[in-house]
């Protein structure tokens, strides 16, 4: 029995980029990027605001002509290809559902304007209420009764009515609250499970992309600064930049001293690492004198995090962030200096 040649189809990629940029007069907003997308993949791009990562998406949707670089889609070339052409869809931020009409009349818009029959439509809209999980008799409310939370995944379900091939997303959930958007990372995820399609994600936080990507690029000015898996990323960020973006951590310089290479600020030998940073979670700190580089801080703040206790110390010029589990023997008062400890092993290099 012969083995099965790999199915060439399955090996294009579902959007692949070849040097797209974008200018607007002489800003570069996209520079140059290159990146291969696979069929059914989450990606995300994360980076801050002004990075260009909107214009990206929007270049992406057709609804931006680049100044630079081809689009292709299943390796067909699609860079001049209208929007309104395009097997794609799109998800923003700023809720844009028709508020005079019902959540049906919504999810239906994209079938009712390709002439779609109403019995058709209505079929398919209760197939995607189900989808985004919203009750079957939400089909006849006013969007205007449903909460942010609901109203995001209408916007969901009517993206998907035109059976999008690519679904991008801008930033959707950026403008709800804390412990929805908590919810609605999770749903999304099984949105993207359920539905096998592309998604291409946008979003300014890197815990979020954490939760739901397959791959997370890092855009910086307009360039991807990293491309992995969220392991590749939040293990082996590449520069002082990414690991900026994994929330609080302490990033180390290295000094040359007489007396050899050293962690700044606490005087202990560092390897011999010319031009990179170390970076250490602020969990990898311990209380006490059981890792191998240790020193006495003192504590500045102390913040209850649930489970964990964030402290904010200092060393000399030098602060560090540490936090703590429950397991720690008694809580450290803001004020006293006691010492704390870590392992090189803990430690991420960095470029600059
Ligand atoms: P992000 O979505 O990452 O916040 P954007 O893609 O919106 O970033 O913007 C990237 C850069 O391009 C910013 O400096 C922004 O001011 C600029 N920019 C975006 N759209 C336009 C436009 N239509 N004309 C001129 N400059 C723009
Ligand atoms: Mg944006």
């Amino acid at each position: 029995m012969s083995i099965p040649e790999p199915h060439s189809e399955a090996a294009t990629p579902a959007l692949s980029l070849q040097g797209i940029s974008k200018q607007f007069g002489a800003l570069a907003a996209v520079d140059d990027v290159t990146l291969d997308i696979r069929d059914g993949e989450f990606f995300t791009i994360v980076g801050p605001s002004g990075s260009g990562k909107s214009t990206l998406v929007r270049v992406l949707a057709g609804l931006e002509e680049p100044s630079a670089g081809a689009l292709l889609l299943r390796g067909t070339d699609i860079t001049r290809l209208p929007a309104n052409q395009r097997p794609t869809a799109m998800v923003f931020q700023s809720l844009a559902l028709f508020d005079h009409r019902s959540v049906g009349q919504n999810i239906e818009f994209a079938m009712k304007m390709k002439g779609v029959a109403p019995p058709q439509r209505r079929a398919r809209a209760m197939e995607l209420l189900a989808l985004a999980r919203l009750p079957e008799d939400y089909y006849d409310r006013a969007v205007t009764q449903c909460s942010g939370g609901e109203r995001q995944r209408i916007a969901m379900a009517r993206a998907l009515a035109s059976d999008p091939e690519i679904l991008f997303f801008d930033e959707p959930l950026s403008a709800l609250d804390y412990r929805l958007r908590k919810t609605l990372e999770v749903e999304l995820k099984e949105l993207h499970q359920r539905t096998g399609k592309t998604f291409i994600y946008i979003t300014h936080s890197l815990e979020e992309a954490m939760v739901m990507s397959d791959r997370i690029a890092i855009m910086q000015q307009g360039r991807f600064v990293q491309i992995g898996t969220p392991q590749d990323i939040y293990q082996r960020p590449r520069n002082r930049f990414v690991a900026g973006f994994m929330g609080e951590v302490n990033i180390l310089s290295i000094e040359e001293t007489s007396g050899g290479a050293q962690f700044a600020g606490l005087g202990h030998p560092a390897p011999d690492t010319e031009g990179l940073y170390a970076v250490l979670r602020p969990e990898s700190l311990q209380a006490g004198a059981s890792g191998a580089i240790c020193f006495d801080a003192e504590v500045v703040q102390r913040l209850l995090l649930g489970s964990r206790t964030q402290y904010h110390l200092r060393v000399g010029e030098l602060a560090l962030i540490a936090e703590l589990g429950a397991s720690a023997s008694r809580p450290l008062e803001p004020g006293e200096t006691t010492a704390f400890s870590f392992d090189p092993a803990d430690i991420a290099w960095v470029n600059e």
